[in-house]
């Protein structure tokens, strides 16, 4: 589950363009003109702007694996924390993400199922021990459901949807990456403005795909006539 924090501004657009704005000299006061001005910035590709824009959210239920992946996300340095190892519980339970491939083969779940049971067993023994919760849970699965409070600019969440919405991603962070679109895209109209336009998968920014691998939604970058012949970029 992906929760918007209220600390997150409602008007981002709102925001570049009157930041922008000021640096310009221009009327801040009128709404359209800041919308318009924000835009013409964004679509120049004038990155820092994106910067001012914060979204705070609560991720919650994806699995440490999932959270992993989003850990390599550096850009902008975004700030997180990650429900503790060493204070929670984790013998008196947890829950863990169990991929379609596993849940759609009756054989694969029984594996599955009773690996998780062994780890269970296995953390509960170690407490009667007396083990300390902050080394028996090193015995936890990648797949282990953890919780995670995140902090990331505009201009990181571009970089991120691009990377993590096309088809060549892990299924899990890509349904994460969806599920924080659409909650993006409910919280604010400035933001589902924003979401419709900017976070899609890189491929629709660059118009080839970027994977080795072939998303099967651009051509390949062969195809694209897009070579620069080099020289100045002086107009004619
Ligand atoms: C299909 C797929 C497979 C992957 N496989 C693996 C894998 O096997 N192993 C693995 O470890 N990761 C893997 N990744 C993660 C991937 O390598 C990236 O680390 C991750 O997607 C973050 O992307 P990024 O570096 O563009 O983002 P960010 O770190 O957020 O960076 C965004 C942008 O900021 C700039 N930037 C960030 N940091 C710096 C810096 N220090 N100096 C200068 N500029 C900077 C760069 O322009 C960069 O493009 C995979 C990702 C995908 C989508």
């Amino acid at each position: 589950m992906i929760t918007i924090k209220e600390y997150t501004t409602k008007a981002p657009l709102q925001m570049i363009g009157e930041f922008s704005g000021i640096c310009w000299g221009a009327n801040v006061e009128d709404r359209q003109k800041n919308i318009k001005r924000a835009w013409d910035c964004i679509e120049s590709g004038h990155g820092r702007t994106e910067e001012f824009p914060d979204v705070y959210v609560v991720i919650d239920g994806y699995s440490a694996k999932c959270l992993r992946e989003l850990y390599t996300h550096i850009g902008g340095s975004p700030t997180r924390l990650q429900a503790s190892t060493r204070y929670i519980d984790y013998a008196k339970g947890f829950d863990a993400v169990e991929p379609p491939s596993v849940a759609s083969n009756p054989e694969a779940e029984a594996v599955w199922r009773e690996t998780l049971n062994v780890i269970s067993v296995g953390m509960n023994k170690l407490k009667e021990l007396g083990v300390p919760k902050e080394d028996y849970t090193n015995l936890l699965p990648l797949a282990y459901r953890s919780k995670m409070v995140w902090k990331v600019n505009l201009r990181t969440l571009v970089n991120f949807f691009g990377m993590r919405l096309c088809n060549r991603a892990y299924h899990e962070i890509r349904a994460l990456a969806r599920e924080l679109k659409d909650a993006l895209s409910e919280y604010s109209p400035e933001w589902k403005e924003i979401a419709d336009a900017l976070f899609v998968p890189k491929c629709v920014h660059v118009g080839f795909f970027t994977e080795a691998k072939s998303c099967h939604y651009r051509p390949p970058k062969s195809e694209i006539n897009i070579v620069w012949e080099g020289g100045n970029h002086d107009p004619q």
